[in-house]
């Protein structure tokens, strides 16, 4: 048969229409969606008859059951979000591309349960009247960071905008230069600053800044004192930057604000994980921080937002700048948000119930038993690939503790029959999108970040690109 031929066996986009299976389909999709995708993929057929690829003997039974199973595939693709889920193999936890933090399932089982219905979002139901959305997490909050008041935003750059804006407009704020950092993204605190209307005074030096250097930069305009956390770099060796109780005390001196932007809030110390030093959110409060601003999609390991927190006077004053309307925080972030606290406030066992918090800490022979499942889970590969488990180092990311490694264990594969580069796509275009890495010529999964119950996906992703296997 030659092409011309094999085109005369083409059905019709009638006769496809009507079709029992095609009939099912218009059930599941509209008829427009369904006639489009038909067309295409008639036109695609055509185009690969013409150019050979239907060689041999084939009947009008044969083609149209391809058509069929096309066409399926195809609404199948067309239909499925934008936004899905992805197995991060890549070992950084808070990883800000793939969504930084993964929320505790008990948020997820309140977000389900609360975001389909109306909610009391700003209603006071005690007294029938209005109410405010900042006293959904206020003693939440209040209770775990210690501070007198709280209010939430959007997120963290957001927060801080706000309370220069608040606070510092048209005043000047003193800032070490150790600390003038830049965060993922382009938030640039001397850019924030002027946004916010705040002049920005340098003091110090980039390795050094003494207390004594704030002073001396103290006048009738100084509007606060900032100190900003270096989230995601390390200045080391011969360094020093003025104490949170020296700004403190300064502050209290002059009767100056002193704000913290303290990056990723943490609530609890990792150090006894033989993870390092996280300032968290009390020792700042406790150490007489007058407001602090910190993340809570970072360590926090909750939804995006920024949370603001400190003394009652100023949350009150941040809490009524016109700024403040157009930063507020939506009611599915403060029920995530308020799940998440609560795991905080009440559990015995919070680094176990908060994913990020489970990821960071986990021993790693439980690793190790995760990554061999995954060998066992791939048994039969040895024609596409040779797999081993190798000892590799995971990362916090999200631009805090930059200098830390934890031990982990990975998947390195070594493809056969196809580039590491080839892998690495093909991993990244499939159903459920993998993202590993490629290191020392071998493609690595580094299982600390993948959840068990993505073992068995994560393994038939793997099976199906190696074998360059369809069904993608
Ligand atoms: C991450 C970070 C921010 C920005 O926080 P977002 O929640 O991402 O807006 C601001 N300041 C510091 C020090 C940070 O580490």
């Amino acid at each position: 048969m030659n092409s011309i031929d094999v085109l005369r066996l083409l059905p019709s986009v009638d006769q496809m229409l009507r079709k029992p299976e095609v009939q099912d389909m218009m059930e599941r999709h509209a008829r427009a969606t369904v006639t489009e995708a038909l067309r295409r993929v008639l036109q695609e057929t055509r185009q690969s008859i013409m150019e050979d690829e239907y060689n041999g003997e084939i009947s009008a039974g044969a083609i149209e059951g391809r058509l069929v199973r096309a066409l399926d595939e195809r609404l199948k693709k067309e239909s499925r979000g934008k936004l899905r889920e992805v197995i991060n193999g890549t070992g950084v936890v808070i990883h800000t591309n793939l969504g930084r933090s993964p929320v505790a399932e008990k948020a997820v089982d309140d977000l389900a349960r609360l975001s389909g219905v109306y909610v009391n979002l700003e209603y006071d139901l005690q007294s029938g009247g209005r109410g405010s959305r900042h006293d959904i997490v206020r003693d939440l909050l209040r209770d775990i960071t210690g501070a007198e008041d709280c209010m939430v935003v959007n997120n963290n750059a957001a927060a801080v905008l706000l309370v220069l804006s608040a606070m510092a407009s048209g005043k000047e704020v003193i800032v070490s230069r150790g600390e003038l950092v830049e965060i993922g993204g382009s938030f640039r605190v001397p850019e924030v600053m002027e946004q916010g209307g705040a002049r920005l005074v340098e003091v110090g030096t980039t390795n050094k800044t003494y207390i004594e250097d704030y002073r001396r930069a103290i006048n009738e305009n100084t509007g606060l004192l900032l100190k900003v956390h270096t989230s995601n770099y390390r200045i080391c060796g011969f360094t020093r930057q003025a104490s949170r109780e020296e700004l403190a005390a300064l502050g209290r001196e002059f009767g100056i604000p002193v704000v913290e932007d303290l990056g990723s809030g943490m609530f609890v110390d990792l150090g006894e994980y033989g993870i390092g030093h996280e300032p968290t959110v009390q020792d700042s409060i406790r150490s007489g921080m007058d407001i602090v601003t910190f993340s809570g999609d970072k360590l926090l390991g909750g939804p995006q937002a920024g949370i603001i927190a400190g003394r009652k006077e100023y949350i009150r004053k941040i809490a009524k700048h016109p700024l403040a309307r157009a930063v507020r925080v939506d009611r599915l972030t403060l029920s995530v948000l308020e799940s998440t606290l609560r795991i905080y406030a009440e559990s015995e066992r919070v680094v176990e119930r908060i994913p990020v918090l489970s990821m960071l800490t986990m021993p790693v022979d439980r690793l190790k038993r995760r990554a061999e499942r995954l060998v066992e889970l791939l048994a039969g590969i040895e024609p596409y690939a040779e797999i081993a488990v190798e000892t590799e180092y995971s990362q916090v990311g999200g631009g805090s503790l930059p200098l830390e490694r934890i031990e982990t264990r990975v998947l390195s594969v070594q493809p056969k029959s196809m580039t590491l580069n080839q892998l690495e796509e093909g991993l990244r275009m499939a159903n459920t999108p993998v993202i590993g890495r490629i290191a020392r010529d071998r493609f690595l999964i580094d299982v600390r970040t993948v959840f068990d119950h993505q073992l068995p996906v994560l393994a038939k992703m793997l099976a199906m690109v190696l074998s360059g296997g369809g069904d993608r």
